[in-house]
């Protein structure tokens, strides 16, 4: 994969990746106001309604209790006889105390119905009680706490709107639980009922109380919230982003570099065979000598570097024709490689030997005359002559020598060497003739 794919790749994922985070952050704005309240509900209806008034402290309110279909509360009449006269509802919508509504998260209540009295100066009091076991006793609805508020007849107007944070506990609470050290602010953690009464110093008279349905409303998430939790995606995602593009670019990375080894390992073979292919193209299979190729080019070097003067050396064996029809072709062959090896080890310094052909050689001699030369290839004719190249035969060669001060062209100097070996054929062989 290139370098530009990878590139566009990201660019179009991060693309992508960013519509969709805005789409989603401005969704979440949008719908926000519709998502972000709960409102409960208590219903009369399925609130068991205890009703009754002090005349269970010796006071003499009568109290009727009303639980008709979608109303409950009472008709009371406060009458003298207790020092703080009093009638009440109230709702209980659990059966087990224990196990009343957690209203800690909500902030406001609605309460549905009608309350009258003889005086618009009383009041009505609302009670959220609350069950603890550090401070209630199960059956005793005094030892609750009261969450509680009053409001002023004359005000209300229903349904009734009470912020939850307008609650207080009342002063005759916290000196009762004084001695038991509990915690004296509101809580609204288990509100198994609701009480609705008279208020404080209400009037002598009627006073009617009809309660359908009591709201809470809770804020699930305000906007801030909102706000804090879209910043935290955004740098979740953010850093996913970065991690995710590193890593990736990370293996790509590495792919690159084993590919690239890889390369250069393949380099390295083709170099080897390239070389050993070039070996191949100029050397003779048999004798591993140089071929007409490999002579080329050094003859073509010692040119160049004008390697003057330049000898050249054309020996031919002697009826070697003879000695393929009587050993075979096979031992001609091992002969072949006897006179290749002989040969090699006369050469010295820059001296190469060339298989010209069949059972011809050339000894290519740069910076040597033919007076420098003549007596080593004198002793190697004999060297030849006394050699036991492996058969029941003496094998001799005839050469033939050439030789040039200054350039005078490759195929010049080889032939008047080939001119020269004629003539010591032709001369008896076995002997070393001199191109003049
Ligand atoms: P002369 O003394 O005049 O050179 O006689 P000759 O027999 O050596 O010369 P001729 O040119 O008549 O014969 C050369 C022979 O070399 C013929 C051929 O069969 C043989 N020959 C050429 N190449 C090879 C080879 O690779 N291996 C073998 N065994 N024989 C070869
Ligand atoms: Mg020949
Ligand atoms: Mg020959």
């Amino acid at each position: 994969m290139s370098k530009d794919v990878i590139s566009t790749k990201v660019v179009l994922f991060s693309i992508i990746g960013l519509i969709i985070l805005i789409s989603l952050t401005l969704l979440s704005i949008v719908m926000y106001p519709q998502y972000a309240y709960e409102t409960i509900k208590i219903d009369v209806n399925d609130s068991s309604i205890i009703t009754y008034s002090d005349k269970i402290n010796k006071g003499s309110s009568d109290i009727a209790k009303i639980n008709e279909f979608n109303s409950a509360g009472f008709d009371c009449e406060i009458k003298e006889g207790h020092p703080y006269p009093y009638c009440l509802t109230q709702l209980n919508f659990t059966n087990y105390i224990s196990k009343g509504i957690d209203l800690s998260s909500f902030y406001k209540m609605r309460v549905y119905g009608t309350y009258s009295s003889p005086h618009p100066t009383d009041f009505l009091r609302i009670v959220l009680m609350n069950y603890h076991p550090d401070y209630s006793k199960s059956g005793n609805v005094h030892t609750y706490k009261y969450n509680l508020i009053e409001l002023q007849s004359k005000d209300l107007e229903f349904p009734i709107e009470i912020n939850l944070s307008d609650l207080n506990v009342p002063l005759w609470w916290v000196s009762d639980m004084r001695k038991k050290n509990v915690d004296t602010h509101v809580d609204l953690t288990n509100i198994p009922t609701i009480e609705l009464a008279t208020g404080t110093q209400a009037s002598l008279g009627i006073h009617r109380l009809r309660v359908s349905k009591i709201e809470f409303d809770a804020m699930i998430i305000t906007i801030n919230e909102l706000y804090e939790y879209i910043i935290y995606i955004w740098g979740v995602i953010f850093f996913l982003f970065v991690s995710i593009t590193m890593t990736y670019l990370l293996i790509y990375l590495k792919k690159t570099k084993s590919s690239e080894q890889n390369l250069i390992a393949i380099n390295d073979v083709l170099s080897v065979k390239s070389a050993e292919l070039e070996l191949i193209s100029k050397h003779d299979e048999l004798t591993g000598l140089l071929n007409r190729t490999g002579l080329k080019s050094k003859m073509i070097e010692c040119l160049d570097k004008k390697l003057y003067p330049l000898t050249v050396v054309m020996i031919d064996i002697d009826y070697f024709k003879r000695i393929n029809d009587r050993f075979g072709h096979q031992k001609g062959d091992i002969v072949l490689s006897q006179l290749g090896e002989l040969l090699r080890d006369f050469t010295q310094g820059n001296e190469s030997v060339t298989r010209f052909g069949g059972e011809e050689f050339i000894i290519l001699m740069p910076e040597k005359s033919i007076d420098d030369v003549l007596v080593r290839l004198d002793k190697l004719r004999i060297k030849i002559e006394q050699s036991d190249m492996q058969i029941d035969q003496q094998v001799t060669a005839s050469f033939g020598l050439a030789s040039s001060e200054e350039y005078s062209g490759i195929k010049n100097l080889i032939d008047s060497a080939d001119t020269a070996l004629y003539k010591a054929k032709h001369e008896g062989r076995n002997c070393i003739r001199i191109s003049v």
